[in-house]
């Protein structure tokens, strides 16, 4: 089926309904975006594209713009925590040099995507709040501000809140994973080099790598504890708090931290992945369907493969809801493999027992030493698996 003059809504403006838009209009359908923030503004946060990620942006004519603004990492470190001593490195130019692991600005991934995506003749809607959504033949997005949308298709990328999940699937409680995570950007006063390093502690670990020509640093710092807190973005705490909760790191972890002046804490919920996530000419992609813990950096590489697979699914099959059930067939398995992944990586860096941590060390160390290609290799799984070559 050519898409051409089809008509399709997107609920959300993320990087998953940004590249869908882009992939759908390039194949000839006529896409709007409803947004609901008045502006399309991200958090000031860096986010990790793996491989899998740039080989879509590559595919939707973005990979040279993306270079631009993106550091190419060349590594992660796993450091101790108490003076910062290497416990395991894996190069991540053992992966090959046709496949980049990019660490980029989340404004300017969104940016990017958003200029393109208009290029290529999507419209953007800002302040246009879904609340709701009747699926059918021509589904109906009922707005915050009374207007009504009809289209032959909609989509909700509208995130880990999403209105539309609810209406495909009812309401599916998350759990609270007793951690929560507080995100910082600070000079790199460090002067840390194109890497990610995780300095992993007893009940809590800390992520540092470089953006934006290696001026700043993005900081993900996860620990454990009881108390719930509020799942989302914009939370913001006191920096003495953070520096508090990691005051047994040494290395370069204190200078790092003295230089925090605003961060903003989150709680970490584990969802299900949707069981259902097309009925009547709608769908959901990206954090809409599969919500992630982020031990991955996989959330919004997840969601920009779900935004090229829906737009081939759709413009090989004959119809709307052969070319969603196909989408759906292709991407559950390997989402719930990621997910899955990243609700079992916390504990690995997160070991209390010192015997039992310092087991795991060794056995990191060992299987770098004797193996590091090995080692890189057991991503291979995620990092290689390309969508737009029939992934
Ligand atoms: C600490 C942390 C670090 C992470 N690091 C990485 C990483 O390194 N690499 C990686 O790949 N992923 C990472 N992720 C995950 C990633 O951020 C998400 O998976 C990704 O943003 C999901 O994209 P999305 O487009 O599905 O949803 P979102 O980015 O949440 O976008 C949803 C959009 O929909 C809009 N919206 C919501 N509701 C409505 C409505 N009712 N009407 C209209 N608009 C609406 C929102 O305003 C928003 O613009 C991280 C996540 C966290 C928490």
């Amino acid at each position: 089926m050519s898409l051409s003059g089809i008509k399709i809504r997107i609920i959300g403006a993320g990087v998953g309904g940004l590249a869908a838009g882009l992939a759908l209009a390039q194949r000839g359908a006529v896409v709007s975006v409803f947004e609901q923030a008045g502006v399309i503004s991200e958090v000031g946060a860096g986010i990790q594209v793996g491989p899998n990620g740039v080989a879509v942006l590559r595919a939707l004519g973005l990979e040279s713009a993306l270079r631009e603004g993106a550091i190419r990492a060349r590594a992660v470190e796993l450091r101790d925590h108490r003076a910062g001593a290497r416990v395991l490195r894996l190069d991540l130019d053992a992966l090959g040099p046709d496949q980049p692991y990019f660490l980029v600005h989340r404004a300017d991934l969104i940016d990017l995507l958003a200029s393109a995506a208009r290029a290529a003749g999507v419209r953007v809607r800002l302040l246009q709040k879904a609340e709701g959504v009747v699926p059918g033949k021509a589904p109906r997005i009922s707005l915050a501000n009374g207007a009504e949308s009809r289209a032959d298709l909609v989509i909700g990328a509208d995130g880990v809140r999403s209105v539309v999940r609810e209406v495909l699937n009812g309401v599916q409680a998350p759990f609270f994973t007793r951690q929560v995570a507080w995100r910082a950007m600070v000079p790199n006063v460090i002067g840390q080099g194109p890497e990610a390093r995780v300095h992993m502690g007893p009940g809590r670990h800390i992520v540092s790598y470089p953006l934006r020509g290696g001026e700043t640093l993005n900081i993900v710092a996860v620990q454990e504890r009881a108390g719930w807190a509020e799942e989302g973005w914009h939370r913001e705490d006191d920096p003495d708090n953070l520096r508090a909760a990691f005051s047994g790191f040494g290395g370069e972890v204190p200078e790092m931290l003295a230089a925090v002046e605003r961060v903003a804490l989150w709680g970490l919920f584990r969802h299900p992945v949707a069981p259902v996530w097309h009925r009547g000419h709608v769908a959901i992609l990206g954090d809409a369907a599969h919500p992630t813990l982020p031990f991955m950096a996989q959330g919004a590489v997840m969601a920009l493969e779900d935004a090229w697979v829906l737009a081939e699914e759709l413009d090989r099959a004959g119809q709307i809801e052969a070319g969603l059930a196909a989408y759906q067939a292709r991407r559950e398995g390997r989402v719930k493999r990621i997910v899955g992944a990243a609700n079992g990586n916390a504990w690995k860096y997160h070991l209390r027992f010192g015997p039992l941590r310092a087991a795991a060390h060794a056995a990191l160390r060992l299987g770098g030493a004797v193996a590091p290609g090995a080692m890189s290799r057991q991503f291979d799984w995620i990092y290689r698996h390309d969508v737009t070559r029939g992934g």
